[in-house]
């Protein structure tokens, strides 16, 4: 039986610009962007009272703010536990033997050994088998105990730190986004700015398509013909979205965060097309990637106050 025991929950890590504190108690961090989006869009830290620009916020988190990580910024829980792995044998961490939400990404697994004060103890080696290209973690995860300078030691306590999102594990638009940010952290700019583009774009058609199919005189097949052929993601981005917003009485999605959208898009076709992004370094990146978290954030929210409208 390979017991683990829980600790306790951690809320997500976005740090003040000025003093670099924790900002949140809270562990979802969505209305941050619907302040912003409603026009709300600065934000008090309670430690140093500093004001800042929730977007600025966004981008020092992606951009490495200490003691954080880019995909903070997509609401991030933290759940830690604490294991015993022993020497020659498998340690198999099972977030299904502990009842951990079936509708969760787990987004990255942290293992910290408590070595001993001569820093000696058993390392745990992640032996997962990976699940193709994807960055994300699986709930069922291998621990080689590798043996240290130590050889008497038996087992060595592992603190386990899972990040996780709730509501994501079937959301293909939230796992690319992830995706990005994460490719990001590991210095990929090009390919993060790829899952970037794609992440808003599922997301987009999906709204889109949602509200055509809505519509009872328009049959399926002028749907897709519209969609395949006339409603491409530029179109869609730039008229409908604005139009459906506008009708309905929605918040209207900021024009520089379009035009970030816009030239993200660029981006992607120039990486796909040539292998090199228009823009010049990862710092540019990061800015485009920010415009990313909103728009989604954005069609997150039009989403939701499509579900509530009753005229659809
Ligand atoms: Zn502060």
């Amino acid at each position: 039986m390979n017991a683990i025991k829980e600790l306790g929950h951690l809320p997500p890590n976005l740090t003040c610009l000025e003093c670099d504190s924790p900002l949140f108690q809270d562990s979802d961090t969505s209305y941050l962007f619907i302040n912003y989006l409603k026009g709300r869009k600065d934000f008090q830290c309670n430690n140093c009272k500093k004001i800042m620009n929730i977007k600025k916020l966004v981008l020092h988190t992606i951009k490495g703010a200490k003691h954080s990580r880019p995909t903070m910024v997509l609401g991030f829980k933290t759940s830690v536990y604490v294991i015993t792995i022993k020497k020659d044998e498998v340690y198999t961490f099972d977030l299904d033997m502990i009842d951990f939400p079936r509708d969760a990404l787990i987004a990255y697994i942290q293992y910290t050994p408590a070595y001993n004060k001569d820093m000696e103890g058993l390392k745990p080696i992640d032996i997962t088998e990976k699940d193709g290209n994807r960055i994300y973690y699986s709930r069922i995860n291998k621990l080689y105990p590798m043996i240290g300078s130590n050889k008497n030691i038996n087992e060595t306590e592992i603190c386990v730190a899972v990040f996780w999102i709730p509501n994501a594990s079937s959301d293909v638009s939230w796992q690319q986004m992830n995706q990005s940010l994460m490719l990001y952290e590991h210095n990929d700019y090009m390919q993060s700015l790829i899952s970037a583009n794609i992440a808003v774009e599922i997301k987009l058609e999906e709204i889109i398509d949602k509200i055509l199919s809505n519509v009872e005189n328009i049959s399926n097949a002028h749907k897709n013909g519209f969609m395949r052929n006339v409603a491409t993601y530029s179109h869609q981005l730039n008229v409908l979205l604005p139009l459906i917003a506008s009708l309905k009485g929605f918040p209207i999605l900021d024009d520089d965060i379009r035009g970030q959208l816009n030239s993200l898009r660029d981006n992607r076709n120039k990486i796909a097309h040539t292998g090199k992004a228009k823009i010049a370094s990862k710092a540019d990146a990061a800015e485009l990637l920010v415009a990313a978290v909103f728009g989604l954030q954005y069609l997150r929210l039009i989403d939701q106050l499509l579900t509530s409208d009753t005229m659809l």
